[in-house]
Formats: structure tokens, sequence, C-alpha cells
């Protein structure tokens, strides 16, 4: 595997004829700007399209922003991607739906001479990818795991602790990214005999919610309460659990069957979670600001259009399988009861509810 393919200033090579000095070539101030984005699975998704499409059209240019249909999301995407190729866009942003299937239309891109940026989620399998850019998604994991520990140990001072675990969807590069940070704190624990997985399910083909469907937290947590906690059975002190939407449907389930709220890890700072966790039920979320990621993005765009290189502050954590990719990391914050009115005084959306 080539580390020298992660200077960034590869993307010219693409037979395109009119650059062989490898700088990059600048394009049209206005020039159209191809955003395809996964289907609505979390907040964060929706609120990444408002800001793409205003804060492209206050830099100056066209923008088409677009998100994968709600079932057919991978060939929804391709055929979206194909047709901002078509209509000449110069850069495409894309927040995969499934990280492996993505290579010929990046590749297509390539050829076109557009530039290819993965947004939030990395695209792997291709060498055409040009940039990667997103919050630190193994430092998201390790502050879930340390969240966990933290809240488990607060409510409760000596283990040892009983835990579920949960991980997102297995076509997201992020999910197993996100799990092995999480682990990275807890199979320590978990050696040590301090933390027990209660249903035994450790393995990340086990603990994956397809599609991070809320549903699929909802059964697989159903499931585990009949067999590990039902009466009888062991006392659940925590879940792991990669996002909000999943955490929430986490919580249902163990409400419904009729126990007590565990400590519960999320992320997304998603509205309904943020009043969750200042009610006292969810433990704790992430914030990812998605205002800083889509403005960092739209930062490497601009720096594209005068025919400079965007900044990169990481060459060497995201090896897609065929490089290793430059990438823009921004750091994750954990957010609990305790720091959400810091954490989010600058948001006007979420300020309010830690009131
Ligand atoms: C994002 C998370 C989000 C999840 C589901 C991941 O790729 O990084 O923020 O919760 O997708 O939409």
């Amino acid at each position: 595997l080539s580390v020298a393919a992660c200077g960034g200033s590869d993307r010219n090579d693409s037979g395109t004829g009119s650059n062989p000095s490898g700088a990059a070539k600048g394009f049209a101030k206005d020039a159209l700007i191809g955003v395809a984005l996964p289907s609505k699975t979390s907040e964060n998704w929706v609120l990444a399209g408002d800001l793409f499409t205003n804060g492209l059209k206050d830099a100056g240019f066209k923008s088409d922003v677009q998100y994968a249909g709600a079932s057919t999301t991978v060939a929804d995407q391709q055929s979206q991607i194909s047709a901002m190729i078509t209509k000449g866009a110069k850069v495409i942003v894309i927040g995969a739906t499934d990280a492996a299937q993505l290579g010929t239309q990046v590749k297509q891109a390539k050829d076109a001479g557009a530039v290819v940026i993965a947004y939030d989620r990395l695209i792997t399998g291709t060498k055409d990818l040009d940039y990667y850019v997103a919050f630190d998604n193994f430092k998201v994991g390790q502050l879930q795991g340390q969240a966990l520990l933290d809240g488990m140990k607060a409510k409760k001072p000596t283990g040892p602790y009983t835990i579920e675990l949960f991980s997102g969807s297995p076509d997201d590069n992020n999910a197993g990214v996100f799990f092995k940070g999480a682990m990275d704190v807890l199979q320590p624990e978990i050696d040590k005999g301090n933390v027990i997985v209660g249903s035994g399910q450790k393995d990340v083909k086990q603990t994956a919610i397809q599609g991070w469907k809320a549903e699929g937290a909802q059964a697989r947590m159903d499931s585990i309460m009949t067999s590990t906690y039902a009466a009888g059975g062991k006392t659940l002190d925590g879940v792991l659990s990669p996002n909000d939407t999943l955490a929430r449907a986490i919580i249902t389930s163990v409400k419904a069957a009729g126990k007590p709220v565990p400590v519960v890890t999320g992320q997304d700072s998603e509205v309904e979670s943020v009043k969750s966790i200042m009610a006292g039920e969810q433990y704790s979320t992430i914030n990812k600001d998605t205002r800083k990621l889509v403005a960092q993005t739209i930062k490497m765009v601009q720096a594209l259009q005068t025919g400079g290189e965007p900044e990169i502050n990481d060459t060497k954590s995201y090896d897609n399988g065929s490089k290793v990719v430059p990438s823009y990391l921004l750091a994750p914050v954990i957010v609990t009861k305790a720091n959400a009115a810091e954490a989010y005084a600058n948001d006007p959306k979420l300020a309010p509810l830690t009131k």
C-alpha cells in the first residue's frame, strides 16, 4: 500500500491530460458542487443538507444536494452521483450509504476531472477518492466507552458491571471504527472481569444494527431482555449505544420490559436525546457540530476552486483498503447532563433545552 498516495497531490493523474505537473487546476467561482447524502437516518443528515445548500450558495457556487431514498439507498446514491458528474460538478461531496459500493462512481468522477470528498463516512476500496472530512470517529468510540464506565461508576461505585453492546450499520465504515474505539476502552475492563457482557454477544457481527434502524435496535434489545434480564436473571447496568436514535430505542425496550433504565450512551446530540439526558434517562451523547463539519468541507471546496490544496490534518488514520486518504478530522465532544449547558451554549436549537 502506497503511503506516498497520502499527500493529496495525486488527484490530477486522471488522464484529463492538461495538468502533468500535478498542481491543482482550479475552476470557475460559480461552478456546480454536488452533495450526495445518505438517507435521513439521523438529524445530522437533515441539518447537513440545509447547511450545504445555504453555505454553497453564500460562497457563490451552484449546488445540487441529494439524499438517497429510504429503501433503495445504494442504487439511488449511485445514480445521483452519476447525474452530478454528467451535469459537470467540479467537486462531489459524498456521505456514503454503503462505503464499499461507490468505487465505480468515484472513478467516473475522477475521470471527468472532478474532485471527490468523502463527508463524515469513508468510501472504501478506491484509490480515486481524494479527501475525507469527518469528526474523529475512533475518538467518538473512545469517549462513548469511557462515558459508559463513568456513568455506571457514578451509580454504583464498585463493579463488576453488566453491560450490553450495540454497533451501527455494517455498510457504514464509521460503525466499525466507533466500535473499535469503544472496545479500546472497554476490553481491558472486560479482561479484568470488572465488566461483563451479560448476553455474551461481543462480536461486531452480533452487535450490528443494519441501516442504523431504531426498530432493529429495539428488536435486538427486546430479545436480550427476555433471554438475559427477565425475572431471576441478571441486572443490566449499562448499554453501549453508538448513536442517539438507537439509544432511545434501547431505552424504550428496557422500559417495556419493566426494568430500570441503565446507563446508555449515544451520539449526535439529537433533540429528543438531549431532552432525555436533561430528564436523567439517556446518560450521554456526543456533540459533533454539523455546522463546523459543513463549514470545513466548504473551505476545502473553496481551496480547490482557487487551485490550492485543501487543509489536511491527518495523513495516517484512514486507510480505505486502496490508499491512505488525506483527511481533516474535527474533535468530538462528550456531553452528559453535567456539561450540556456549556457544550450547547452557542447552539440556538439545543441551548434552550439545557436551561
Ligand atoms: C454518523 C453518525 C450517525 C450515523 C447514523 C454515522 O455515519 O457518523 O453521526 O449517527 O451515521 O446516521
